[in-house]
């Protein structure tokens, strides 16, 4: 009964019935599901949210076995199903996507692409919808339908919450773990006293937008246009199902090669012996953990950051690894916007902040003259901003707060700031803030071979998701900031990521040092050279030793 309910409301919302009916149709179905005493006992006439219509259905559905207004609308039934995957484009809602189904015929993403191009779309649509589905399909095209890590993080910790009372224990895996920069989608393993209670849960929280696949093991649903699945463990293989669902693929393949030289089988399962017929015999080998399981394929226990591929696993299983980055590693922000330039907190609030959250090092670099948008600093209040910051010093003895500026570097590859200026700083970071033109590989030449410059802010300039990096030889920059000693940063605004993990690597085998800089417009956002800054760097194999240290 109340699935008919549900049914009705969703043919009559498919429909385009005002919301109200709609919602009354879902609200009776829950208010039957959670009958103590059978239907046809209840008192309908009497039933408050029980109007007259669905009194009706409900006596329709008892008398006949079914409900004709169900029957004459299947198809609006099935539509709602088909038209879940047009819905990943963003701009394209649940109304349009029907419309896009009942006057086009159309329900996959492919046959979109190909009415779009081919104009046919223009049939239901006017220009202007035409032109941001048009937009929707290009931006999950370079995207390919993958999320920040940020926005990942975001939506696991809201389900993490959410599941925690109804599980034993909880885990996200796949590239989230790996802290990607971007995620496909988001997997968790759960161990719980009751594994399909617990699915039922997950595919009750309130941002779920649709149950994909409900089942017994396994549970997924869409939020957002983001797909998650929930898998139910034991408590014995939950160690080892987290290990096959964190990957990456490449990873795991190495690790079954391994497994499969030594006469063994290889996966979510852990480690058995390996039959005549391929299969598993006999009893588990491994102790049931991650460590384990890595010990027994002769391997130290590799950090999630690291399993990318080939280079790590003949790394680990030489040992003598130089000890992984860690947070309490971390201990400056070399790129800090205060109120001097478009910050929104004070040098004073920015330092106090730094101190509570562990930095032993903080350099304030607001911006130079010409950006204007930006409130840049005119040398006149570059000057002001010293006295103030030298006052500070002496109320804070226990951080290092650096004078610094995110100097704009211009079209010539000049400096925003005249040397002079420039020489009263601890620290100058060089930024690329405008398109241009020109070679972007010789302004940064320019600039770094000027000797002024410490750190390349923001090297590529890349927004993710949002547009792509300069073009320019990344490699040519490196191989100059090497030879003039200046750093690159990795910033670690969740949005950039600049440089990203590749380069940073370049930057190491080459002895580029690594800044680590917040770009703070906020004081909260220091944090983020202890998550993101940490995490891409831990992706870039960076230790201690890579991190640019600047007194
Ligand atoms: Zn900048
Ligand atoms: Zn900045």
């Amino acid at each position: 009964m109340a699935k008919a309910l549900s049914e009705i409301a969703a043919i009559k919302k498919a429909l385009g019935d005002n919301k109200f009916a709609v919602g009354a149709y879902y609200k009776a179905a829950t208010f039957v599901a959670n009958l103590a005493a059978p239907i046809a006992e209840v008192d309908l006439e009497n039933t408050k949210g029980i109007g007259e219509k669905i009194s009706r259905s409900i006596k329709e559905l008892l008398s006949t076995g079914k409900i004709q207004f169900i029957v004459d609308n299947q198809r609006y039934l099935q539509a709602d199903q088909k038209v879940e995957e047009l819905q990943r484009v963003e701009g394209i809602g649940e109304k349009t996507a029907l419309v896009i189904y009942h006057k086009l015929g159309i329900s996959t993403l492919e046959q979109l692409k190909k009415a779009v191009a081919d104009g046919s779309i223009s049939a239901a649509f006017k220009d202007k919808t035409v032109e941001k589905i048009k937009r929707g399909i290009e931006y999950l095209e370079t995207t390919k339908g993958r999320i920040r890590l940020d926005e990942g993080m975001a939506l696991a910790f809201k389900i993490y919450q959410y599941m925690k009372p109804f599980v034993k224990r909880i885990e996200f895996c796949g590239s989230l773990r790996r802290s990607k920069e971007t995620v496909g989608d988001v997997d968790f393993a759960i161990v719980a006293q009751n594994g399909v209670d617990a699915l039922r849960k997950f595919e009750q929280m309130p941002i779920v937008t649709k149950i994909i696949d409900s089942g017994d093991k396994k549970s997924s649903v869409w939020v957002n246009g983001v797909r998650v699945d929930c898998y139910v463990f034991t408590d014995d293989l939950f160690e080892s199902g987290i290990m096959h669902l964190t990957g990456s693929d490449e990873h795991n393949k190495r690790l079954r090669e391994i497994a499969i030289s030594k006469g063994w089988i290889l996966s979510q399962y852990g480690i058995y012996n390996r039959g005549s017929d391929n299969k598993r015999t006999g009893d588990r080998l491994d102790d049931g953990t991650e460590t384990g399981i890595y010990k027994l394929l002769g391997l130290e226990w590799i950090p999630p950051e690291h399993r990318e591929g080939n280079i790590e696993i003949v790394k680990y299983a030489l040992g003598n690894l130089v000890p992984l980055l860690q947070s309490s590693d971390i201990e400056s922000d070399y790129h800090v916007h205060s109120t001097w330039s478009d910050g929104t907190n004070s040098v004073r609030e920015n330092v106090e902040f730094a101190i509570a959250n562990g930095f032993k090092r903080i350099a304030i670099c607001d911006h130079s003259q010409s950006l204007k948008i930006a409130k840049g600093l005119s040398v006149e209040r570059l000057q002001e901003k010293i006295a103030e910051i030298k006052q500070l010093r002496k109320e804070f003895p226990n951080i290092k707060i650096l004078i610094g500026t995110e100097v704009d570097i211009k079209g010539d590859g000049s400096l925003d700031y005249p040397d002079e200026v420039l020489q009263q700083l601890d620290i100058v970071v060089a930024a690329i803030h405008t398109n241009t033109k020109k070679d972007v590989t010789e302004i940064y030449q320019t600039a770094i071979r000027s000797g002024k410059v410490h750190v390349i802010a923001h090297i590529t300039g890349r927004m993710i998701n949002e547009r792509p990096g300069l073009e320019m030889n990344v490699e040519e920059v490196l191989k100059t900031c090497a030879q003039y000693n200046v750093a690159i940063e990795l910033n670690c605004q969740p949005n950039r990521l600049d440089a990203n993990d590749a380069i940073l690597k370049r930057c190491k085998a080459l002895g580029v040092k690594i800044s680590l800089g917040s770009d703070a417009h906020e004081k909260n956002q220091i944090k983020y050279v202890k998550s993101f800054g940490l995490w891409i760097s831990k992706r870039a194999w960076l230790t201690k030793d890579d991190l640019l240290d600047k007194d």
